[in-house]
């Protein structure tokens, strides 16, 4: 089993690394060709608009939409949960589009720009989870067929709509790999179900 990690811009390192630590072989993805040989795709943080532009421009925004729809696993974090959203508040920037929530982006005022925080996260287990925002945004709202994992004070910060896992914190930099292993079984399970 290979997970790719979409490799235009951003924490793909840490991705990579946190992967490789749990025995998880990786693929950079930069090709529709990439996606052929991936059970799952991670989308990292970075800058969502530059994101969205560089996608169409090598050709990976559509081929990953439909990978997505026909059930291809993805995990975004940061600006991948920004392009995994149908809406995003006053952007028509480039998205993939595949999950029903509506986001804020830069939600957080400048001095909160960047925060961490333990919160509880019932699907990792009892023990808080370490959260890491950078200019983070949110999910002010979903639809009835998206799972709410992560909610504080009415935002949502974790979220699962089928194969689709969105998380508005930076789990590649925590040492603490529960964010990563809750993806790899949505990444089994969708293989056993094949
Ligand atoms: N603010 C960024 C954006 O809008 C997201 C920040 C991040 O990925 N750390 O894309």
């Amino acid at each position: 089993m290979k997970i790719g990690i979409l490799a235009l811009q951003g924490a793909v390192r840490e991705h990579r690394d946190l992967l490789h630590r749990l025995g998880v072989a990786t693929v950079d993805v930069q090709s529709r060709q990439d996606l052929y040989e991936i059970s799952g795709l991670i989308l990292p943080g970075g800058e969502s608009t530059t994101v969205g532009k560089l996608l169409v421009r090598y050709g990976l925004l559509k081929p990953i939409a439909e990978a997505g729809r026909a059930g291809l696993p993805i995990f975004g974090t940061c600006t991948g949960l920004i392009l995994l959203s149908r809406h995003i508040s006053n952007s028509s920037q480039f998205r993939l589009g595949l999950m029903d929530t509506y986001v804020e982006r830069n939600a957080f005022g400048r001095q909160l720009a960047s925060f961490e925080a333990d919160m509880p996260i019932p699907v990792l287990g009892s023990k808080p989870y370490h959260t890491i925002f950078i200019r983070a945004p949110y999910i002010k709202q979903a639809e009835k067929n998206v799972t709410e994992l992560l909610t504080h004070e009415g935002k949502i910060f974790f979220a699962q709509q089928g194969n689709l896992l969105a998380a508005a914190f930076h789990p590649e930099l925590t040492s603490d790999t529960r964010v990563h292993e809750y993806f790899l079984r949505i990444v089994a399970t969708a293989q056993t179900s094949q």
